[in-house]
């Protein structure tokens, strides 16, 4: 069946895909393909200036940091909440997704992924309302929670400070011990919110909270489950082997034997970070160059340009503004601005060629031709994976010479920086494991020792051994776990993704060179290949779909693994 839509599709050269996976219309129905245009005209024409104003008082609150615009963000928020919730709307929805019978592919795509935004909102009221007060308090309870060591308050940067800094294990243990102490006092609070949150995922048809919320992303445990256990298997010799390496010089400074470490000295209360045990300036080559020129000129050089979306942007430190850096698309209709706070470091480069990476995948670069709810990017973990993938060029000598820049001492940064990338991948990948076993088994049995299940993980995954006798819910000392549950996967499938698409660029458009010296710049073909294999599809293609589409594979943990061989 050829109509405009498939003409649009066979423009975008993944018709073969479409065939092979597209919902097939069992019974072609032309008067279902009519209710189901125009359930998406009204709902683009009820969400769509919502989602606008929305995303422009995110935008200017975060700039201003004032409480109206903050207001009128949640304002705005609520109503599209309001009308996701409609009863009868998605009952509509549900009848017509159900049918099969829609006469078009993209339609049905549309159908699909509007299905989903509604079945999250359809929770029952009023449990909806215990849900967020209950997170609400723990969520407070964590912003006045403060540290007690030896009678005085410490803040949330200054046990970081300690943790870092402090060579003396009795310290480091005290401080850490009294920034766990949070977990105790909201554990009877999360306790109740993972029981409500699993009661409202039973009462939409799910086993738990946690396969609901892979379902509304389109994931599923069995798959995720497989793909992490590959992970683990691909990245355990070469952490074991960096953790040696960090074990030795952590216990070398704080004079004690390797075994005698315990997880107050990893200088981060979780061991998610690289401890910064490598002496070296990998800031330097950044401290004169001009990082918004590097990224403008990055971006036209590889036929992505972003200079319409620099002179939208807010980029520097301001009073009241967010300290953080986002990249939004407020209108899906070239409307892209980045928020940033630069400083002449590494972190501010790489954050730079991050955000700007979220900006190129966006409805600059996905066709106008694509209707609304699909021109925006296929999934969180591909558009933070395009992201991520440009992010690690900041470590790449390379790339910054062939930029123009100039780095004083070669051999120190490359050093450096390729540790810094492969150890922060690495002790990243383990801390994700630990977050996904732990939610996941937390959701299927919430009644089951958490205290046991959180160390068990814990000294699996991140090779850390727990404190001895130790009994307390350390679990609950982790924010995410409340305000973005079941999250974290998404950013270490973003890291695989980013991983495979680069091997698919060194592969398709650099000939075949060994990815590490692939850096892009000046290629256009890269920004063809982004354009194309990537962007072009927006939604209309779900996540693993797409990354057959990019790479010819779907998701895996091969390529992630082969960038920790050769360096
Ligand atoms: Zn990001």
């Amino acid at each position: 069946m050829i109509d405009g839509r498939m003409m649009l599709v066979f423009g975008l050269g993944f018709t073969f895909l479409w065939m092979m996976t597209a919902p097939a219309a069992l019974r072609a129905n032309p008067e279902m393909t009519e209710r189901a245009r125009k359930f998406v005209a009204a709902h683009e024409s009820k969400v769509r200036p919502l989602e606008r104003a929305s995303n422009l008082a995110w935008w200017n609150a975060n700039v201003t940091g004032k409480d109206e615009d903050f207001d009128k963000k949640i304002e705005a928020q609520n109503r599209i909440d309001e009308a996701l919730a409609d009863p009868e709307k998605f009952r509509e929805l549900k009848e017509i997704k159900e049918s099969g019978q829609i006469d078009d592919p993209i339609l049905a795509r549309e159908i699909s992924v509007l299905f989903l935004q509604y079945l999250e909102k359809q929770v029952d009221p009023a449990l909806l309302k215990k849900i967020v007060a209950k997170s609400n308090a723990v969520e407070k309870a964590f912003n006045v929670y403060r540290a007690k060591v030896d009678g005085k308050e410490m803040t949330d940067s200054e046990v970081r400070k300690v943790l870092k800094e402090s060579k003396d294990s009795e310290r480091l243990q005290a401080v850490w011990e009294a920034s766990k102490a949070i977990g105790s006092a909201v554990e009877a609070d999360l306790k109740e919110l993972v029981r409500l949150r699993n009661e409202a995922a039973h009462k939409l048809g799910f086993k738990n909270f946690h396969a609901l919320q892979l379902y509304l992303n389109e994931q599923n445990t069995d798959d995720l489950m497989k793909l992490f256990d590959e992970l683990d298997e691909l990245t355990r010799g070469p952490f074991q082997a960096a953790k040696a390496e960090i074990d030795a010089k952590i216990a070398a400074a704080c004079q004690i034997p390797v075994d005698q470490l315990r997880p107050w000295h990893y200088q981060d209360p979780f061991f998610q970070e690289t401890p910064a045990v490598f002496a070296a300036d990998i800031d330097e080559p950044f401290r004169k160059a001009d990082l918004i020129k590097l990224t403008s000129n990055f971006y036209a050089g590889i036929g992505l340009p972003v200079d319409d979306v620099v002179a939208r942007s807010d980029l520097y430190e301001k009073k009241g503004k967010s300290p953080h850096a986002f990249s939004t698309d407020i209108d899906r209709d070239g409307d892209v601005r980045v928020l940033a706070n630069v400083v002449q470091n590494n972190y501010w480069m790489s954050t730079l060629l991050h955000e700007f990476g979220h900006s190129v995948y966006s409805s600059k670069n996905i066709p106008p031709s694509m209707p609304y709810v699909l021109r925006t990017e296929s999934h969180i973990l591909t558009t933070e994976g395009v992201a991520m993938m440009f992010e690690r060029l900041a470590k790449r000598r390379s790339w910054l010479e062939k930029m123009g820049g100039k780095v004083a001492d070669p051999s120190a940064f490359d050093e450096a920086a390729a540790k810094t990338l492969r150890y922060r991948l690495l002790i990243f990948s383990r801390w994700c494991q630990v977050m996904l076993r732990f939610e996941k088994a937390m959701y299927e049995n919430p009644d089951q020792d958490l205290n046991k299940l959180w160390w068990d993980q814990v000294e699996k995954y991140q090779m850390v051994k727990r404190p001895p006798g130790r009994n307390a819910p350390d679990y609950a000392s982790k924010i995410h776990i409340v305000s973005a549950p079941v999250y974290y996967h998404n950013y270490m499938m973003g890291e695989l993704f980013a991983s495979q698409v680069h091997h698919a660029i060194a592969r398709e458009v650099a000939h075949g060179a060994d990815p590490n010296t692939v850096v892009y710049v000046g290629d256009k073909g890269v920004g063809d290949f982004m354009k194309k294999r990537v962007f072009e599809p927006g939604r209309s293609l779900p996540w693993n779909e797409l990354t057959r589409h990019a790479t010819g594979d779907l998701l895996n943990a091969r390529a992630f693994a082969a960038d920790f061989k050769n360096q």
